[in-house]
């Protein structure tokens, strides 16, 4: 049983609607976190998968205080060097062909725009997902999440949608039909738990929706930005999505989003069509070119790639009975539910993640980890009950 009970620090004034982990963080430091009351906790969590880079990384520290200073925000009606910066770096790291980039806030924001695009491109109003899948809460991106029928909170769907059992490739050619105008997948689904596409699944909705004219966009809002030890999924599955949507890590903890695409997409756009405030700030602007420089200077996709592969062989000790998943997005199967085996792993000093899955415990630690930290999260995990 553990001890653990909630810091009463929120005040009543915020909406009750997160339950909390037992602590507060009040600093952050590579990848430990310090606590209110003084505990350091290994963060194999990484707030959701957004500390990327972990916190304190000088270079992210030095490129956000240099454009604070220099210039903190315009929004999309001017032009900026850094915003094009960002944008040719993006692409440039993207699978090839999706050289288009527009940039907003947040995952869910990328999918809207990304379903947007291909509803408006194909004239149609169909959308097929995957079972299991997570796209977001606004509208469109809650339309395509499985479960939506239950908790979507909106009178009706802005769109058909039909879900695909993950893996069958028998069902979709009856589900993928000339009616449809995309079908959104995470290629590793990650608030299910995890969760692998086949590459050849993957390879098969992209025949199919190429013959029937649908978009095939992939959400790469969790499993990309090198997280699978590739740059995204789509280069690890050999399978170039027509739209690709990225947020979470990509400014390393600063809010931003983007969808990238191909031009072919997009020729029906004018100016005006797409839009948002923040999206493409210059303060996101400078920290995703500085993410991705220093994904690629630090060699952090060969570090997630070894790191990675002992995760996989050495995290099945105590309750875990097998992992699964791909690169620094893991889900530790365990023979208990996976709520106590994460407040078991806060009290030894490891912070991990939940997942739809109840029997999953999802690991998303940052991409700057170190032997020693998996060796913490391995001895943590022996010392729990089986
Ligand atoms: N897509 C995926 C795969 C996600 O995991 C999430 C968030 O967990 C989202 C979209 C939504 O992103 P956001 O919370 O930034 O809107």
């Amino acid at each position: 049983m553990t001890t653990l009970t909630m810091p009463a620090v929120d005040s009543p004034r915020l909406m009750p609607v997160y339950p909390h982990l037992p602590f507060e963080p009040v600093a952050g430091e590579g990848v430990w976190l310090t606590t209110r009351d003084g505990r350091r906790l290994l963060d194999f969590y990484g707030g959701h998968a957004v500390a990327l880079l972990g916190y304190g990384h000088p270079r992210l520290l030095a490129a956000l205080a240099e454009q604070a200073q220099t210039l903190f925000f315009q929004s999309n009606i001017t032009p900026l060097a850094v915003r094009s910066r960002a944008a040719e770096a993006l692409a440039a790291f993207a699978p090839r062909h999706l050289s288009q980039v527009f940039l907003v806030n947040s995952g869910a924001e990328a999918n809207e725009n990304a379903l947007r695009i291909a509803l408006r491109k194909t004239g149609r109003s169909k959308v097929v997902a995957i079972e299991g899948a997570f796209h977001g809460r606004t509208a469109a991106a809650a339309a395509v999440t499985a479960g939506a029928g239950r908790w979507y909170g909106f009178p009706q769907m802005p769109f058909e949608v039909d879900f695909l059992p993950r893996n069958d490739e028998a069902a979709i050619d009856e589900l993928v039909t000339e009616e449809v105008a995309a079908v959104i997948a995470e290629p590793v689904q990650g608030q299910a738990g995890a969760y692998v596409l086949d590459p050849g699944f993957l390879a098969a909705l992209r025949d199919r929706t190429r013959l029937v004219g649908a978009c095939l966009i992939f959400d790469e809002v969790q499993c990309g930005m090198g997280r699978t030890g590739e740059p995204f999924a789509a280069q690890l599955m050999g399978v170039t999505p027509d739209l690709l949507t990225v947020a979470k890590g990509l400014a390393g903890g600063f809010p931003a989003g983007a969808v990238l695409a191909r031009p072919e997409w997009l020729d029906f756009l004018a100016p005006g069509d797409l839009g948002t405030t923040f999206g493409g700030g210059p303060l996101a602007c400078a920290l995703i070119e500085t993410v991705l420089a220093v994904i690629q200077e630090e060699g952090l996709l060969a570090r997630v790639r070894r790191l990675s592969s002992r995760l996989k062989s050495e995290c099945r000790v105590g309750p875990v009975v097998a992992v699964q998943g791909e690169g620094f997005l893991l889900g530790l199967r365990t023979s208990r539910p996976a709520k106590q085996v994460v407040l078991e792993l806060i009290e030894r000093g490891v912070l991990a993640g939940g997942a739809a899955d109840p029997h999953i415990v999802r690991l998303l630690p940052p991409l700057v980890l170190e032997d020693e930290h998996v060796d913490v999260l391995v001895d943590a995990l022996a010392g729990l009950r089986a």
